[in-house]
């Protein structure tokens, strides 16, 4: 190894080979740094490995068997169809093989240095992996989070998390779900799809708190509707084994005993060992690395981006924070990623999309609005009987006539919504969307033509 000018092993070391942590490196590198990357698992990180690809793959898989049953109503001729849960692992296996290869030969490519161990800080130009230290002018931290197991008796020792349920070897008949955030949703999704009874329970009245509260009502509904059975407004005080299967004891004194019971109740900064107590990097109540705008530490030669800094915790957020980042070090161009009107999808079945404000922090920050609504059934499901409903709200500033909240249930919403983020972003109006010409018959067409404003809204 040869030492730059300044004497230090590298210019950057990055501790976490995830999408964030990967980004950073290449770009940094792109502009002459010498790179190394620090990886104790396999690159590509929480999304690649064990985070959005692998879920989706299985959100794919499940979600044939509502497209058998609307087939049968257009014409097919389909038997009750049968699933090969190991066969899907294993296809999903293949393809994270794929993905991880790519990630390795990413940064081999852009000539950075990947460093396979745990990493530590050890000092603040000095990063320790096994045995060996290495030195740095500058440390990027981006090693994510982990999933937050809750205390209550035999969960941690009965429970798997969203690390475990990617290469489950058995398909649970019937399961719990923990929780009522995005991983909670997306799982009750996919094995209600697979087959499994899905009980869902959490402790609110409505999954997924912080979303627009229509939002909430809907895909409650939604999801009953699909066959899963909710528990609102209920926690689980202990799990215990029942023979080879555990037995859920509710709140509310009942109790379920199923094949396997999965906690999705949150996730931490993975800063557990790190040893950023020892060398002064200040943390938040939660672990969470501290920053500035710039992804600055209080140390000033440490840096931190993604889900350890727990800001937004999105891939694509990671990504923008450590090109952010690499571009203002390394590359003369200082720049912090924008936080704002940043998009994001729920892949619950059906799916949920939004950007922007939901009406509630709307209503706070603007005072006056004008909302508008629309429900209805897709064109799809009038033929396939299929009950489920689309919404979509848009939220508008009176004063400006600006969009400043879509939000969206339904059919492909995800894939909607990014092109309705750069109209967000772009700061279009109503009359904007108003100005806009439908593409018919489609589902997104009804976000150009809602005509009249809520009237509780309108008045303020
Ligand atoms: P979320 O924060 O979305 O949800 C956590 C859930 O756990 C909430 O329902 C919460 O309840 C519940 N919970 C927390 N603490 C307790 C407790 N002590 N007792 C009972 N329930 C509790 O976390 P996830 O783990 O689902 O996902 C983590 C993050 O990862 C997401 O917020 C998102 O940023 C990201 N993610 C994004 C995805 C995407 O883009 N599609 C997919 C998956 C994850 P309450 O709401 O009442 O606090």
């Amino acid at each position: 190894m040869t030492k730059s000018l300044d004497n230090y092993d590298y210019d950057l070391i990055v501790v976490g080979a995830g999408s964030g942590g990967v980004r950073a490196g290449r770009i940094a590198s792109g502009y002459g740094a010498r790179v190394a990357v620090v990886e104790g698992d396999r690159p590509g990180g929480t999304c690649v490995i064990r985070g959005c690809v692998p879920k989706k793959l299985l959100m794919y898989g499940s979600s044939f068997s509502a497209d058998v049953q609307d087939a049968r109503s257009f014409g097919w001729q389909i038997d009750t169809p049968s699933h090969d849960w190991p066969a899907l692992i294993a296809a999903k296996d293949v393809e994270i093989k794929r993905l991880e290869g790519i990630y390795r030969s990413l940064l081999k490519t852009a000539g950075a240095t990947l460093i396979e161990g745990w990493g530590q800080v050890t000092g603040s130009n000095k990063v320790t992996v096994g045995d060996k230290s290495y030195s740095a002018k500058k440390i990027l931290i981006a090693v994510g989070g982990v999933p937050q197991f809750i205390d209550v008796p035999g969960m941690a020792d009965c429970a798997i998390s969203s690390n475990e349920v990617m290469n489950l070897t058995e398909f649970p008949k019937e399961i719990v779900i923990y929780g009522g955030g995005y991983i909670a949703l997306e799982f009750a999704g996919i094995f209600n799809g697979l087959g499994s009874r899905t009980h869902l329970i959490y402790r609110s009245n409505l999954p997924l708190r912080g979303f627009d509260q229509d939002i909430r009502n809907h895909i409650s509904t939604a999801l009953m509707d699909r066959g899963i059975i909710l528990h609102p407004e209920t926690t689980i005080d202990q799990i215990t084994h029942e023979n080879s299967a555990f037995r859920t004891h509710l709140s509310d004194g009942s109790s379920l005993i199923v094949n396997q019971v999965m906690a999705a109740t949150g996730r931490l900064p993975n800063t557990f060992n790190l040893g950023l107590a020892d060398i002064g990097v200040n943390c938040g109540k939660r672990g969470e690395i501290i920053v500035n705008s710039m992804s600055q530490t209080n140390v000033p030669s440490i840096f931190a981006i993604g889900d350890v800094t727990d800001r937004i915790n999105l891939t694509p957020v990671a990504i923008a924070e450590g090109h952010a980042f690499a571009d203002s070090e390394f590359g003369d161009l200082r720049r912090h990623a924008d936080h704002t009107n940043v998009a994001s999808a729920v892949f619950s079945q059906p799916p949920i999309a939004s950007v922007g404000l939901t009406e509630g922090d709307a209503l706070q920050r603007y005072g006056e609005l004008k909302v508008f609504e629309s429900q209805f059934r897709a064109m799809k499901n009038s033929i396939s009987g299929r009950s489920e409903k689309t919404f979509m709200k848009l939220i508008v500033d009176k004063a400006s006539d600006r969009v400043i909240g879509v939000h969206m249930i339904g059919q492909d919403c995800g894939e909607i919504m990014q092109g309705i983020a750069i109209a967000v972003k772009m700061g279009a109006t109503k009359a904007d969307f108003d100005s806009t010409i439908g593409i018919h018959p489609t589902v997104a067409e009804e976000l150009v033509t809602m005509r009249s404003a809520r009237q509780d809204a309108q008045d303020g």
